[in-house]
């Protein structure tokens, strides 16, 4: 059976395009190395239609599909199950941008394309394309679009659903929704549109999509504030969207432990001001007159903050480079963390406005229950988004401490999460590693239409089961 599958998805894809020998850890293994499963096959198609018949084949055999783009997934959702009875269907080949609409500001690309690809196919072409995050050099449209990705420029345009207009779906039955219209106004019944956004390749497949375009900013500044607390970092939040508007385009918190370890770590990055504050911000604004106004904006923000006293001190960026520099430091913490061992990892988040109650008494929860514990927190406060990370003692052995302390932590994070109406995912999604999580802290009303939703669009649990929600 499993070779008539083979040789059906050979004909399909041709033999160079479908993998079952040899090395398949690119595929198999995902990003944190946490999932290693074993596909049946790796399968590349190189159009919408192969995918639509690689569905109906493997729906046919009974064999489920894992979509995967760029394998960068945080939660365990791209790699298959280690059954060897999942295929992977890849789409890097899927990979052409296929239309740039300047007058309607939308671009119409498959689903293979690398994010960076399109900031950089969209800035020659004269135009922005705003999602923007540490994996961008290797994830693809369709994996942003599937998880929903968030980023560094939410704050001021969206996750990547509210960036998209359109999509081309290919669904359970092996068929092809074309819903590419670029309408910024629809209202046509249901939104299948938003019901494939986030749906981690449990409901389809994603093979191209239409997403907004903005007009590109004349000037881009950086800016880096050290704040007493982060009670301050929320009040130079208010500040900053007072006075920049929709310039504000990033508002990034990072808390001093995790400066540190980017100074330790990276010692070539001279990391500004960690050592006198608990947190830094970074703040980017974006400014459609000139690089002259821009600047003049930031300095009257900054002097209010400080006589406000929500900052101690600042630094704006004098030029690209610099700008680089400091949101290189940034993206370094998750890279620094790594270096550092072995951690536990949350993407949540919480109403603004509660956060800094949130981080006091979790914070000291934690701080109770495991002595010496090292908390990393940084993320994107303009969202209310928190990588809020614990990292093992000093001292202690990073394996051990997972072993012993994962489900310890998680459970105090997650309670807390739930006491302030937070969610237990901001950006990463669910994967297989929050599958459990979810049920425990989604409503059973939620949960109850989610599986109605799954199991009338997938009924026969083709599409990427076991993931997100279980049935
Ligand atoms: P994959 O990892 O291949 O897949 C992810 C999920 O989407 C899987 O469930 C898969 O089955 C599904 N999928 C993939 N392609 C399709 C498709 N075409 N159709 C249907 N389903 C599909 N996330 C954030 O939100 N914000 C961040 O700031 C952020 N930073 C990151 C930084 C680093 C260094 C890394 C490694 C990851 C980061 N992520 C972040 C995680 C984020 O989910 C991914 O980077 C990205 O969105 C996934 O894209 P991908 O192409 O790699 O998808
Ligand atoms: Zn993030």
């Amino acid at each position: 059976m499993s070779q008539d599958l083979l040789n059906t998805l050979i004909v399909i894809s041709g033999k160079a395009n479908v993998l079952f020998e040899g090395d398949l850890s690119a595929w198999e293994l995902d990003w944190r190395k946490r999932s290693r499963g074993k596909a049946l096959a790796v399968v590349r198609p190189g159009t919408a239609s192969e995918v639509a018949a690689i569905v109906i084949a493997c729906a046919a055999a009974g064999i489920s599909i894992v979509a995967q783009g760029g394998n960068t997934g945080l939660v365990g959702g791209s790699t298959p199950d280690d059954s060897g009875r999942q295929v992977v269907l890849s789409l890097q080949r899927l990979n052409a941008v296929r239309h740039i609409d300047a007058a309607n500001l939308t671009m119409t690309v498959e689903a293979g394309c690398i994010l960076q690809t399109l900031q950089e196919v969209a800035e020659k072409a004269g135009f922005l394309f705003p999602l923007s995050l540490a994996a961008e050099g290797s994830c693809t449209i369709g994996g942003n679009l599937a998880t929903n990705a968030g980023g560094t420029q939410v704050v001021r345009y969206g996750n990547a659903r509210d960036l998209c207009l359109g999509l081309e779906v290919v669904t359970a039955q092996g068929e092809i929704w074309e819903g590419l219209n670029g309408l910024r106004k629809d209202n046509t019944g249901y939104d299948l549109r938003d019901l494939f956004v986030g749906s981690e390749g449990t409901l389809g497949i994603i093979t191209a999509a239409t997403v907004k375009l903005y007009p590109l900013p004349a000037a881009q500044l950086t800016a880096w504030a050290a704040v007493p607390s982060m009670t301050h970092a929320v009040a130079l939040l208010g500040l900053a969207h007072k006075h920049l508007g929709a310039g504000l385009t990033g508002f990034e918190v990072m808390g001093q432990f995790a400066l540190s370890l980017v100074a330790k770590h990276f010692p070539q990055q001279r990391v500004p001001l960690w050592q006198v504050t608990p947190f830094c911000v970074l703040l980017e604004n974006s400014d459609h007159e000139s690089e002259n106004h821009a600047r003049a904006q930031f300095e009257s923000l900054l002097e209010m903050a400080l006589e406000q006293g929500c900052v101690t001190d600042a630094v704006v960026a004098e030029n690209l480079t610099q700008a680089h520099q400091l949101w290189h430091i940034r993206e370094s913490i998750p890279l620094a963390q790594a270096e550092e061992g072995l951690n536990i990892k949350h993407d949540i988040s919480i109403a603004v406005s509660r956060i800094p109650e949130f981080v006091e008494t979790t914070d000291a929860l934690l701080a109770t229950a495991i002595s010496g514990v090292r908390l990393v927190n940084f993320g994107h406060l303009g969202d209310g988004n928190l990588h809020y990370n614990v990292q093992a003692p000093e001292s202690g052995d990073a394996k051990a401490f997972l072993r012993d302390y994962e489900d310890a932590v998680n459970t105090i994070v997650y309670d807390a999460v739930a006491r302030f109406d937070g969610s237990i995912s901001a950006e990463h999604g669910v994967g297989s590693l929050k599958v459990d999580k979810l049920e425990q802290h989604k409503s059973p009303v939620a949960l109850g239409m989610m599986r109605a939703i799954k199991q009338a669009l997938d009924p026969r649990g083709v599409m990427n089961p076991g993931r997100v929600v279980r049935i």
